[in-house]
């Protein structure tokens, strides 16, 4: 071929081929594209711009794009883009359309005015990108950030930001709210006991039963572990609220029992304005008085009273110096005496745990066990109380001081720990203290729960040798059915029994009936808390032989111990 007859038809290809680019260039794009007059009427639109609004190019060259508008965008913001359009060239924003079918997504749209050489707008080139997407990973993390994972209750954050919203809310209205702080009681054993998918079920079904039990208006909210939280919007009163945490005690119960569980919960209730006017009084508010319930027994809802503070307070305080306490040594122990009651001669004693805090003082095992038994440190408080007693028992035995029975008190979350077995088994190798010399007291509520898991641990203790009592027997609900299967050797009658003898005619019944008992299941019986000689005389002649109490032997160190003994 000729070169110089090629050279304008390279041009021309040149031109054709770049044209070619461009378009190929388009067409590659993933970002819309459209191009129209200076009037804004489309006259180019690319392939991706087909993909996202369903439009073909046919159908849409010399319309105006007003097409897509999804309704969603009133004029005043056409008009804002318009104007910036004019002024700056340019226009950049998210903006809803609409597609063919109708469907409405959100994308971001970038305008550009195109001039010619004397600066008159000649065309408009829109460039936007579908971003439904995005859109939906950053709702997705919306949600997330405001919900519970596990249950998909509200969480923290969103409790947060409804309470703000219900207090301001309420203010304007002069209405009335209620904020109910739901704990369920012994969570920790479920989970511990049964596995995680036990207890994440349990809180799955709770929190369905929940949210169904309460209007759509209020509040369920997860704050994690077992606390949920229940916000009750524009109620009457105190009352109304009460109503409520009935029936949330209701579900918890029926979440459990479906789940062949026997968990109850604990529930608080504060009410706005009367017991807090800002979020961070309500929740504290709410949370001593859910306490409270746990104090007073669980399985209840109480509602706040002004006089619940200082022992908030001191709760916070005392949960914190518990943790540390064994680590610096503030535990003791103190024994009381078990004796004849007919001689006095001593055939036993108690071991009974004290806590001397440098700034806190004496603190009653009443106030510290069962918030060590919550958070799960009494195990190893337990582990300490039973070395120590045996190993001070055998230094009595090898001193020849003493013979008689070594009593220490087990809290049921002891028992239900897997190696409590062990943990006895060591105590007795360690101080070298004959199994038959060790009683452990369970408190009568045991007899309650015995699941096949407690049964096997008390059947176990048995069989090392080891004698059981029931601790503060009559106060609880006994069972007869389980003091009949279980190796059960002594019951120890309630303080509260024994505190109105002589005078109360009842309590004389009952401590006959408890005797009665004892004689009928062959065990051997204890009376507590004997404070004066006419409740030892009163005892003796019912037929009682064995007691405890102020009357005749103090709770003593083991040095006090020791000089008792050697009289
Ligand atoms: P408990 O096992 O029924 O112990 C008897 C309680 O009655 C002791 O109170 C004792 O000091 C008190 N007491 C003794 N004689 C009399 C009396 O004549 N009149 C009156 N009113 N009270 C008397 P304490 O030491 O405050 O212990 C209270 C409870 O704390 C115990 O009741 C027991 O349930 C628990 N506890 C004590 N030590 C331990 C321990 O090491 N582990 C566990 N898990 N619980 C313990
Ligand atoms: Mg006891
Ligand atoms: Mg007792």
């Amino acid at each position: 071929m000729d070169a110089k007859v090629d050279r304008p038809d390279n041009q021309d290809d040149e031109t054709a081929r770049t044209n070619g680019l461009w378009a190929a260039t388009l067409d590659a794009a993933s970002e819309g594209m459209l191009v129209t007059d200076h009037r804004g009427n489309i006259i180019l639109v690319n392939r991706a711009y087909t993909e996202i609004t369903g439009y073909r190019a046919d159908e849409v060259i010399g319309m105006n794009p007003r097409v897509l508008r999804s309704g969603r965008h009133d004029e005043a913001f056409y008009d804002a883009m318009w104007s910036a359009l004019r002024r700056d060239g340019r226009w950049q924003g998210e903006i809803w359309n609409k597609r063919r079918d109708g469907e409405i997504y959100p994308s971001w749209l970038s305008i550009s005015s195109i001039k010619d050489t004397s600066g008159r707008i000649t065309n408009f080139l829109g460039i936007f990108a579908d971003i439904s997407v995005i859109k939906q990973a950053q709702q997705q993390l919306a949600y997330l950030a405001h919900h519970d994972p596990l249950t998909g209750l509200p969480n923290r954050l969103m409790l947060m930001e409804r309470l703000e919203h219900a207090i301001e809310l309420a203010r304007r209205a002069k209405s009335q709210f209620a904020l109910m702080f739901i704990d369920l009681d012994d969570f920790k054993k479920i989970n511990d006991s049964l596995g995680h998918d036990a207890g994440d079920a349990l809180l799955r079904a709770v929190a369905g039963r929940m949210r169904d039990a309460v209007r759509a208006a209020d509040t369920v909210a997860r704050l994690g572990g077992d606390e949920f939280v229940v916000l009750l919007e524009n109620i009457k009163g105190e009352s109304e609220a009460l109503c409520v945490a009935e029936k949330m005690l209701e579900s918890v119960k029926a979440s459990a029992s479906m789940q062949g569980l026997s968990t109850s919960a604990s529930i608080g209730i504060a009410t706005f304005p009367g017991d807090g006017t800002d979020v961070a009084a309500l929740m504290r508010n709410a949370d001593s008085a859910m306490y409270r319930s746990k104090q007073a027994g669980r399985n209840r809802a109480t509602a706040y009273h002004a006089s619940f503070n200082a022992s908030t307070c001191h709760r916070l305080e005392l949960e914190d110096a518990l943790r540390r306490a064994l680590e610096l040594e503030q535990f003791s122990l103190v024994y009381q005496p078990q004796y004849e009651l007919s001689s006095g001669r001593i055939t036993g004693v108690e071991a009974l745990l004290r806590w001397q805090h440098p700034k806190l003082g004496n603190i009653a095992p009443a106030q510290f066990v069962p918030p060590a038994e919550e958070s799960g440190d009494l195990s190893e408080i337990g582990r300490w109380v039973l070395n120590t007693a045996c190993a001070e028992a055998m230094s009595w035995r090898r001193q020849e001081l003493f013979d008689g029975r070594l009593a220490v008190n087990i809290s049921i979350r002891q028992l239900e720990c897997s190696e409590f077995v062990q943990t006895v088994k060591d105590a007795l190798a360690g101080s070298g203290l004959p199994a038959g010399c060790l009683q452990l007291e369970i408190t009568e509520s045991v007899l309650l729960r015995t699941t096949g898991q407690l049964t096997k641990v008390l059947s176990a203790l048995h069989a090392l040798g080891v004698s059981l009592a029931v601790d503060d027997f009559g106060s609880g609900y006994s069972s007869l059915y389980h003091l009949k299967n279980l190796p059960v050797s002594t019951l120890k009658i309630d303080t509260a029994f024994v505190q109105n003898l002589p005078a109360s005619e009842n309590d004389k019944a009952i401590v006959r009936a408890i005797l009665a008992l004892g004689e009928n299941l062959d065990l051997s019986i204890v009376a507590e808390g004997i404070e004066n000689e006419d409740q030892r005389s009163l005892l003796i002649n019912e037929g009682c032989r064995f007691g405890q109490g102020f009357h005749l032997y103090q709770p003593v160190t083991t040095d006090q111990l020791r000089v008792a003994l050697a009289r």
